[in-house]
């Protein structure tokens, strides 16, 4: 019998399949479990591949403490996180193609690891042509992951509420770094 504790390594990241069409179709007009409706922004645990909901009606409130008067609004990503892994949490937003990192109160846009025939980024699915998953993008992400430093974010964003994570997806193309 081992005795390691149950968080000793971080958790791997998924195998995502090669085509960016396979993972849209199989999610895309699914129901989220937590508000039984189809999300406008779904979201990919990168860890357990749940399927997350981005909207307003999966906020809920959290408070700061026993007795604490200050309440948090916290995305329905932020509370995976917690529940799904011990150190960070890594998504896949399903309408923009973006990894998003939620870290404690923080979250952050990493970049993607789907690109185009000419290994570019497609921000938002704004070309729309079909999408590949880079190995080397997949390695990097999984290297950020593993030493938890995330040298690709040019941003972390405190305590995003939905409405502000949602914004940051949608002007995320205007910041590409490939
Ligand atoms: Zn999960
Ligand atoms: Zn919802």
């Amino acid at each position: 019998m081992t005795t390691e504790p149950l968080n000793w390594k971080p958790r791997r990241i998924l195998r995502l399949p090669q085509n960016y069409d396979d993972l849209f179709n199989r999610y895309f007009h699914r129901e989220c479990l937590t508000c039984c409706k189809v999300p406008s922004y779904p979201l990919i645990c990168l860890m357990c591949s749940k399927l997350i909901c981005l909207g307003d009606c999966c906020q809920t409130l959290k408070s700061l403490g026993i007795g604490a008067e200050t309440r948090l609004t916290v995305t329905e990503m932020q509370t995976h996180a917690e529940e799904c892994s011990s150190s960070s949490g890594l998504f896949l937003s399903l309408t923009s193609s973006l990894i998003i990192i939620g870290r404690g109160n923080a979250s952050a846009i990493w970049g993607c690891v789907y690109l185009d025939s000419h290994g570019e980024e497609d921000r938002n699915l704004k070309r729309g042509k079909p999408l590949i998953l880079s190995n080397r993008r997949f390695e990097l992400l999984e290297k950020d992951w593993h030493q938890q430093e995330w040298q690709r974010v040019r941003q972390w964003i405190p305590f995003a509420t939905s409405q502000i994570l949602i914004a940051s997806i949608r002007d995320s193309h205007y910041h590409v770094n490939n």
